[in-house]
């Protein structure tokens, strides 16, 4: 595990993060994009689903959720200054691992033409000791990593993706969070304020804001290193 890992991309290099649900950019790596957008590095977001599942008690259900969560993740990603954000609207709660999400997230990916991926693990079934990681998280590290390699990079893959003029293209780095086997520590104490007012941005799934502050607060004390400093973690694959 390297401490103080410094990423040392040129200004303007295209970062793409991809996962499942509205929210799961600020809680699993709030801090990171916070520091990829100081640093210049453009940051644009892709979700698959609109998270219409996520009901609470005094917020709306089904299509109404869903639009309220894209403004809501809309507003998170502009706290943090994310240069846009796209949803693919599959089903939330019963993401599949298929040829047909490959394609659409292969899409995506040519369309945007990345120099950095971003998902999560698709190996964690479990984190830590007290949660069991959402099926839907597991599969869209399976669909980005599927789509990172090889269809994104290879013209053969989706040739329909050739008549709509998007080419492979080259991704130089695949970053997964949620992962059992970080090989990536990033120092973002600097931005565990900025990512809690992210956060506070997805009300329907907060509901209540000093509960959720004060939780985050208490939890704060495992997530911080030795040195009373708070990391991301990742696990980062260097293409060659
Ligand atoms: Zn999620």
């Amino acid at each position: 595990m390297t401490s103080y890992f410094e990423e040392n991309w040129q200004k303007g290099t295209k970062i793409l993060v991809i996962l499942a649900h509205p929210d799961d950019p600020e809680f699993f790596m709030g801090g990171t994009i916070a520091r990829w957008v100081e640093k210049g590095y453009i940051v644009q977001y892709c979700l698959l689903t609109k998270g219409e599942k996520g009901i609470n008690p005094g917020f709306p259900e089904g299509e109404a959720l869903a639009a309220l969560r894209v403004e809501e993740q809309k507003a998170a990603a502009a706290v943090l200054g994310v240069h846009s954000v796209q949803f693919l609207d599959f089903v939330d709660g019963y993401l599949e691992v298929g040829l047909d999400k490959r394609l659409a997230v292969t899409r995506v990916i040519r369309n945007v033409k990345p120099n950095v991926v971003v998902s999560c693990d698709p190996q964690s079934y479990y984190i830590a000791d007290t949660y069991l990681n959402h099926p839907d998280h597991r599969t869209a590290g399976q669909i980005v990593v599927d789509s990172v390699y090889p269809a994104a990079i290879n013209n053969a893959f989706f040739p329909e993706l050739l008549e709509e003029g998007l080419p492979a293209v080259e991704i130089s780095e695949l970053w997964l969070s949620l992962t059992p086997t970080p090989n990536v520590t990033l120092d973002v104490d600097a931005f565990w304020e900025q990512r809690l007012k992210a956060l506070l941005e997805h009300k329907s799934q907060i509901v209540d804001p000093e509960r959720f502050l004060t939780r985050m607060q208490a939890s704060k004390a495992h997530m911080i290193g030795q040195d009373g400093r708070y990391y991301e973690f990742f696990r980062r694959i260097r293409f060659h």
